[in-house]
């Protein structure tokens, strides 16, 4: 026994030692990801529920990796949070797709676009004259832009946050909670916080019709933006029957494979243009 417990350990220690290793490794492609050119901002679009009609994009980072293919954000965002790379893919995720939004726009697109950004793109130097001068370069008015914080952010409460995302609301830029729903439900903070829209997770929208649960969620946080004048965003619509539920409880907008996934800048437009509004 005592000899098998040795060999695990030395196991163990073998497969953290090869974790450790290919984090490294990672770490060291993400470093040169933005010169080798290997990151690509996708769009998918955001639609009124009820006419179909598109009213924005989000913007969505994918990187293609030359081994291992196409990495999707969960898996590398994290990474750049820690090692600070985040404030250059940050802001170099925003330039692209203002850039892009505003090349629609002289092709007769007038979209809204929504940018993810990370609580440590604050430290980082994205303040609001930094995102003022991205939109300007871009000619993009400010009304245009949404920028998706997640619940974290806004849990820690501090006066430095409130400052912070004041700053971009100043600028009539427009703020979205992400993942609504998942982190601890205390709803003070939306007083507290300059925010304008609630995307309700995926998760919730999953369950609809299935759970019970999810669908008394779902109804209560309908309501309260409902009551707080809060816009409102379903993520994750895959299914005709969430979408008819979504209406009819109330709920504008929504994104999801039913209308379309991310997809590269032109084959969105593609999409865009044989796209029918039901
Ligand atoms: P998110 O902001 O909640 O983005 C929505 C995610 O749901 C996206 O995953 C999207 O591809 C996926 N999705 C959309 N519609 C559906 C659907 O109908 N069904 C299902 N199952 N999924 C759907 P993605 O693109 O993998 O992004 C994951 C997360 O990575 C994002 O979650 C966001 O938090 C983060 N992220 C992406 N781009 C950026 C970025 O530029 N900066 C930062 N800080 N975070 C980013
Ligand atoms: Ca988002
Ligand atoms: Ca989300
Ligand atoms: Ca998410």
């Amino acid at each position: 026994a005592k000899q098998s417990g040795r060999n695990q350990a030395h196991f163990f220690t073998a497969a953290m030692q090869e974790h450790a290793n290919q984090r490294m490794t990672l770490e060291q492609d993400l470093r040169h990801a933005l010169e080798r050119d290997q990151l690509e901002v996708y769009y998918q679009p955001i639609v009124a529920g009820h006419s179909g009609r598109v009213q924005g994009v989000e913007a969505l980072l994918r990187w293609h990796h030359p081994e291992r293919g196409t990495i999707p954000p969960d898996q590398f965002i994290p990474m750049a949070e820690e090692t600070g790379l985040i404030g250059k893919i940050g802001q170099w995720v925003l330039e692209t797709a203002c850039h892009q939004v505003q090349r629609w726009s002289a092709q007769g697109r007038e979209l809204s676009l929504s940018v993810n950004i990370s609580e440590r793109q604050r430290d980082l130097g994205l303040d609001a004259s930094a995102v003022q001068s991205i939109l300007a370069r871009h000619a993009i008015d400010p009304t245009r832009l949404i920028l998706e914080i997640t619940e974290g952010l806004l849990l820690q409460d501090s006066q430095e946050t409130v400052t912070w995302l004041q700053g971009f609301k100043d600028l009539g830029i427009s703020l979205a909670i992400d993942d609504f729903g998942t982190g601890y439900s205390s709803l003070s903070y939306l007083k507290r916080f300059p925010v304008d829209t609630l995307k309700i997770d995926r998760e919730f929208i999953r369950d609809l019709n299935s759970d019970r649960y999810a669908d008394s969620l779902v109804t209560a946080i309908i309501s309260m933006a409902a009551s707080l004048d809060l816009r409102l965003i379903a993520e994750g619509v895959e299914t005709e029957a969430q979408r008819r539920t979504l209406i009819d409880q109330g709920c504008l907008f929504m994104q999801g494979y039913l209308f379309c996934p991310p997809q590269p800048a032109d084959e969105l437009l593609l999409w865009l243009n044989r796209y029918q509004p039901v």
